[in-house]
């Protein structure tokens, strides 16, 4: 399925959702809400019966991504460690593919010196990783969306991520506007400061931003980056307002008239934030 508006969803189960697995799509149909991250965070790993749900859930209108395991690290200075991290990719396009999912959300990781030339080298055999993956498989419709990581020092800034898009044919860029904020230590202080990000990537990658990936919550940070997630609404610890954004965040979204898959990562309301995106986006629309 391809989308053909935006659409909003969550990642993960949310906690506040208390009934039957199977039936908690109508719970996010009934919000508005199509879109489903799987967290596949520890392992390429679903049940037979998780699997048959995905693919009826699909049938009624619900996409879905997948969220590749955090030890994935292709970014590694441990060769060993990048060879296995290969393989799970390998095991995360079959698995996607076995349910007719097309997107697999992963973090560059890291590992080698976080000056300029240490990252470089990271990126550089993060890319060839990829290539070679790529080469060797057969993708199917399956892409990989490197997603901006939430730390300094992680691999994953916005210009990596762009450079990652450039030189693979299948990585298309997951942007996490909560890690971008924090990684920047505070950057996206309005609504032009985002439209400036997303011009940016769309300038650099005008092909591959027509199917952008987004994460969108807000975040507490400090001068290291991501410290943790927060509850939608929730204040900073110094009781500002959280940021990003997420009505600048929307209007951005309009403005540049995209359709991207808007996912939020808010801390046990994920719902509740992805639900409040859509209704501000849609309000105007009839
Ligand atoms: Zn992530
Ligand atoms: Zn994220």
């Amino acid at each position: 399925m391809e989308e053909t508006k935006p659409i909003f969803g969550v990642a993960g189960t949310p906690t506040n959702f208390k009934g039957k697995f199977k039936d908690l799509f109508a719970w996010l149909r009934d919000m508005g809400l199509n879109a489903y991250e799987i967290q596949c965070v520890y392992g390429f790993k679903i049940s037979d019966v998780n699997k048959e749900i995905y693919k009826q859930e699909q049938q009624n209108g619900m996409f879905f991504s997948i969220h590749a395991p955090y030890y994935i690290n292709l970014g590694s200075k441990n060769t060993p460690s990048v060879e296995k991290s290969k393989e799970y990719m390998r095991q995360g396009i079959e698995l996607a593919k076995s349910i007719g999912v097309n997107r697999i959300i992963f973090h560059p990781g890291g590992g080698h010196d976080n000056t300029p030339e240490g990252r470089k080298i990271a990126i550089k055999q993060l890319i060839d990783a990829v290539n070679e993956i790529t080469l060797n498989t057969d993708m199917g419709d399956v892409r990989f969306y490197p997603e901006i990581g939430g730390k300094t020092a992680n691999l994953g800034s916005l210009d990596e991520i762009i450079e990652i898009c450039k030189q693979c044919k299948y990585c298309y860029p997951c942007i996490d506007i909560a890690h971008l904020h924090a990684r920047e230590v505070g950057s996206l202080v309005d609504k032009q400061a985002i439209r400036d990000r997303l011009d940016k990537i769309k300038a650099e990658i005008p092909e591959k931003f027509k199917h952008i990936h987004f994460h969108a919550y807000t975040i507490q940070y400090n001068d290291k980056g991501e410290m943790h997630h927060l509850v939608h609404g929730e204040n900073m610890k110094d009781g500002s307002v959280g940021k990003p954004n997420l009505e600048e965040f929307v209007e951005v979204l309009h403005e540049m008239d995209i359709q991207p898959w808007v996912i939020s990562e808010a801390s046990d309301s994920q719902e509740i934030g992805a639900k409040y995106m859509r209704d501000l986006y849609y309000k105007d629309i009839k």
